[in-house]
């Protein structure tokens, strides 16, 4: 991609370093056992998973947070804060076609674990969208084993990844991701993952108009496209979701085929319209 001086998204939160919570609070003593039962009330989680996830990260190899310092320099999180407002600029663009207002997701960068409103993110779970706080979680080691495990490496299919949450992100503002998963509750496991297939395959869909929007824009390079097209046959979500956490992992019952995945993202990229992701009609 040639996202070299582009725009960077000031929507990304980075936790990464201590593994912790942007309070960057003492979480050992008196205070910190107080702050994780507090925080405990607060969320409705464990108070033993909170003290996991904010004293759990090692850290290793990943610059430390710094609560209101500036923004990490490192090619990883500069990458992902412009890929992240390059999708801005795509949804904002689109939403302005029909005369509505795009409102962004955040983006947290964390290492290893990380609290949220759907519960504790891990790594081991691969990236995910959390609609109750409307926030992507990224662990950036992930892209190493998109790049070795799954055989799809490039900056291109990196930045699909994001596009492919921030589509989930498209679907929680359309009020979509309420009604499937009402409509799961009601259906059996079977249609259940069947609903869920679909909503990852718009998913790959809106990926797919961002990808259109970013090759107008002069963003892409010669064989991005396929780059993206060789992540969405590679990680279908069963394949990134070793551990699946309830509805911590939104994705982790849901899978498309490579080729569904491949051929909604297509779908996407050579139509750049909302219409043209309607996986739900199409069934
Ligand atoms: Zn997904």
């Amino acid at each position: 991609m040639k996202l070299e001086g582009r725009r960077e998204s000031s929507n990304v939160e980075d936790r990464r370093g201590g593994g912790g919570m942007r309070l960057g609070l003492p979480v050992g003593g008196v205070g910190g056992i107080v702050l994780i039962l507090l925080l405990s009330f607060i969320t409705g989680q464990n108070p033993l998973d909170l003290l996991g996830s904010l004293s759990g990260g090692t850290g290793i190899e990943s610059p430390a947070s710094d609560p209101g310092g500036p923004p990490a320099a490192d090619e990883g999180a500069v990458f992902i804060r412009r890929v992240l407002a390059s999708t801005e600029d795509a949804w904002t663009q689109i939403f302005s076609q029909s005369g509505q207002q795009y409102e962004a997701p955040a983006l947290v960068l964390f290492s290893d674990a990380t609290p949220s409103a759907c519960g504790t993110g891990q790594s081991a779970m691969g990236p995910f969208y959390c609609p109750a706080d409307r926030t992507v979680y990224l662990d950036l080691t992930f892209f190493e084993e998109l790049d070795r495990r799954f055989g799809a490496p490039g900056d291109f299919a990196q930045a699909y990844v994001v596009a492919h949450e921030v589509g989930h992100h498209i679907q929680t503002l359309a009020g979509l991701s309420d009604k499937v998963s009402a409509m799961r509750q009601r259906s059996g496991e079977v249609e259940g993952n069947q609903l869920s297939v679909l909503q990852e395959l718009q998913a790959d869909c809106y990926a797919g108009i961002w990808g259109a929007l970013a090759a107008q824009e002069g963003l892409l390079e010669r064989g991005d496209v396929e780059e993206g097209l060789r992540a969405a046959a590679a990680i279908g979500d069963d394949r990134l979701q070793r551990q699946a956490q309830g509805r911590v992992a939104p994705d982790s019952f849901t899978h498309g085929s490579s080729e569904q995945r491949v051929e909604w993202f297509r779908r996407g990229v050579e139509n750049g319209r909302l219409d043209a992701c309607d996986t739900f009609a199409a069934r």
